[in-house]
C-alpha cells in the first residue's frame, strides 16, 4: 500500500474487506490505480528439483507480508528485493503463512498449482497474478520426517491441491519475483506459541540444506486501528508492543517470547488475534544456535498501527 497517496474511503473499505475485517458490498468494492507487477517470468526450472543454487546454512527470516497492495508501493518491494539480494541464494523456501491454519500440520502442492487469491473486492488486476514457482516435493518429504521423527507432530497431512495465499506469495513476488526458486507452504498446525516454537526447532537442520524458512505475518495486526490517512500516527500501545517484541528477540529471551500473551505490554490491542504474530515464533524456534544473530532488514510503520519490522536470524 502506498501511503504517500491519499486512499479515500471506498479503498479503506476494500483494503478491509481484503483482510477479511468487512463483509464486502459490491459497491464498495475498492478501485485502486497502481501498477502492480506479476511474478510471471518463466521459472525454467526443474519441478520438485532443489537445485535452485546455493549451498550452507541459511538464515531463517520472519516478514510482515502487507496485503496485496504491498506490490503498489515501490518502496516495500525495493526493500524485499534488496533483503533477498543480500540473502544467500535459497534452494528451496518452506512457507509459513498466517493465513493458512490447519491441524495437524498440513503440506501444500508440491507441484505447480493456482495461487488462492484470499482476499475480497479487490480490482480485477489483483486476481491475475500469477507465481509459477516449481513445487518442493524433496522437501515435503523432508519436512514430514523431522516433524514425525522429533516427535512434533504424530501425523502430517497433505493438501495437494492447495496453492499458495496472498501472504506467502506476495511478499516472494518481491522477493524472487522470476519465480523460479521451489516453494512450499506448511500450516499453522495450532496457534500455541511453545507448541510452534517445538515445531520451529524440528525444522532448524533444514537451513543446513539450503532451505530459506520464511515465517510471514505481521508482529503487529489490529485491522479494527487501521488509519489509511498519510501520516497516521502510530499508537502508544503498538509502539510499546513493538519494542517490547524487539527487546525479548535482540536478548534472546525465548522464555519471554513465547509468553507474550501474558508479559508484553500491548498486546490485547496489537493481537486481538494471534495468527499473524505466530510464524515468528515459528522462525524463532528454528533460529537454533543462530538466535542471537539476530536483525532487522525492514522497519516502519504502516497504516498507523501495523509494524513493518522484519527479522532475519543467522
Ligand atoms: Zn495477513
Amino acid at each position: 500500500m502506498d501511503l504517500e497517496r491519499p486512499i479515500d474511503r471506498r479503498t479503506a473499505l476494500g483494503l478491509l474487506a481484503a483482510v477479511g475485517a468487512l463483509p464486502l458490498r459490491g459497491s464498495e468494492a475498492a478501485m485502486v490505480p497502481s501498477d502492480a507487477t506479476a511474478g510471471s517470468a518463466e521459472t525454467g526450472a526443474d519441478p520438485g528439483a532443489t537445485d535452485a543454487g546455493g549451498s550452507g546454512r541459511m538464515p531463517v527470516v520472519f516478514l510482515a507480508h502487507g496485503s496485496p497492495f504491498l506490490l503498489d508501493d515501490a518502496t516495500w518491494v525495493r526493500e524485499l528485493a534488496g533483503w533477498s539480494a543480500a540473502l544467500p541464494r535459497p534452494r528451496a523456501i518452506l512457507m509459513v503463512s498466517a493465513h493458512w491454519e490447519n491441524q495437524p500440520v498440513t503440506l501444500g502442492a508440491t507441484e505447480t498449482v493456482p495461487l488462492v487469491y484470499d482476499f475480497y473486492g479487490f480490482p480485477a488486476r489483483y486476481y491475475e497474478v500469477t507465481y509459477p514457482a516449481p513445487g518442493a516435493p524433496e522437501l515435503a518429504a523432508r519436512t514430514r520426517d523431522l516433524l514425525v521423527g522429533s516427535g512434533t507432530t504424530r501425523s502430517v497431512l497433505d493438501a495437494p491441491t492447495r496453492g499458495l495465499d496472498h501472504g506467502a506469495y506476495v511478499p516472494l513476488v518481491a522477493m524472487y519475483p522470476r519465480a523460479d526458486v521451489p516453494v512450499l507452504q506448511m500450516s499453522l498446525p495450532t496457534l500455541d506459541a511453545p507448541e510452534l516454537f517445538a515445531l520451529g526447532r524440528a525444522l532448524e537442520s533444514l537451513r543446513d540444506e539450503g532451505v530459506l524458512i520464511v515465517g510471514s505475518g505481521f508482529v503487529t495486526h489490529n485491522l479494527r486501528t487501521l488509519d489509511l490517512r498519510p501520516d497516521a500516527p502510530t499508537p502508544a500501545w503498538a509502539a510499546d508492543f513493538d519494542a517490547w517484541v524487539t527487546q525479548a528477540l535482540e536478548t534472546t529471551d525465548v522464555d519471554a517470547l513465547v509468553r507474550y500473551r501474558e508479559l508484553a505490554p500491548g498486546v490485547r490491542q496489537s493481537l486481538p488475534t494471534h495468527e499473524h504474530f505466530v510464524p515468528l515464533v515459528v522462525a524463532s524456534g528454528a533460529a537454533g544456535s543462530d538466535r542471537a544473530v539476530v536483525d532487522f532488514p525492514i522497519t516502519g510503520w504502516m497504516a498507523g498501527s501495523f509494524t513493518r519490522r522484519s527479522v532475519q536470524f543467522g
